[in-house]
């Protein structure tokens, strides 16, 4: 018999925190819910959960709060669940230490998959071990060779500037979870860079016509409208 993953769900809907329960239930998840910030406090003290999903409007609290609480101790997985056009507290909620974010309304498919990711990134520790091991992220006719500072397509070199490579490869190591404009501009131009997204954008429409087929429709890096960019996860 295999251990179950434990989720602790925060949602004070009761129709939503239902459907997400029944969802990951159906799926081999242990489920426990709190419908209240306090409650979620309780809860993760009490039941050690292997993942947070966690709504940000609740009736006692905003859910930020507990992201950041939960960060001064933890690495715990956390996933918002948050209403669509809300791009700033996506970005707030990532920046704070949330690993990810499902935009209401979701398909089940969508849920499985961002959990998926969510616990593999924390059973693989820091990001990136995978590639650490590797030394290669690839994912369908993409790979990024790190040792070599290239990223092939269909085996062919496709002569990144070395920032294009550096974004490639930020993203390639975190594979699956979406980081923000702030995060990856600050990665590559350094903690003094301001905010203007103007310079990663040229950066991504260069890249994006190196090595996607069509640039408008990518199949590996996706835009996160107002939020920020997610590689494809690796095969
Ligand atoms: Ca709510």
């Amino acid at each position: 018999m295999t251990i179950k993953d434990k989720i602790l769900i925060v949602e004070d809907e009761k129709s939503i925190s239902g459907f997400i329960k029944a969802i990951l239930q159906t799926n081999g998840y242990d489920v426990i819910t709190a419908s209240s910030g306090g409650e979620a406090f309780s809860m993760i003290s009490s039941h050690c959960p292997d993942l947070i999903l966690l709504d940000l409007g609740l009736p006692d609290m905003d859910g930020m709060r507990i992201i950041e609480d939960v960060r001064r101790w933890t690495m715990l997985p956390i996933i918002v669940v948050s209403a669509r056009n809300y791009e700033r507290d996506k970005v707030e909620a990532l920046d704070k230490g949330a690993d990810d974010f499902i935009t209401k309304p979701f398909s089940a498919a969508e849920l499985l998959a961002r959990v998926r990711v969510a616990i593999r990134h924390m059973r693989l520790g820091a990001a990136g071990d995978s590639v650490a091991n590797s030394g290669r992220f690839t994912v369908g006719g993409m790979t990024v060779d790190y040792g070599r500072h290239q990223v092939l397509i269909d085996g062919e070199n496709v002569h990144l500037t070395q920032n294009e490579f550096k974004i490639v490869a930020l993203l390639g190591k975190c594979a699956g979870k979406v980081l923000t404009y702030d995060f990856i501009m600050k990665e590559i131009w350094g903690p003094q860079v301001r905010g203007n997204n103007q310079i990663l954008r040229v950066n991504m429409a260069n890249i994006r016509r190196k090595i996607e087929k069509n640039p408008a429709e990518p199949q590996y890096i996706f835009t996160e409208v107002g939020v920020g960019y997610r590689m494809a996860e690796g095969d």
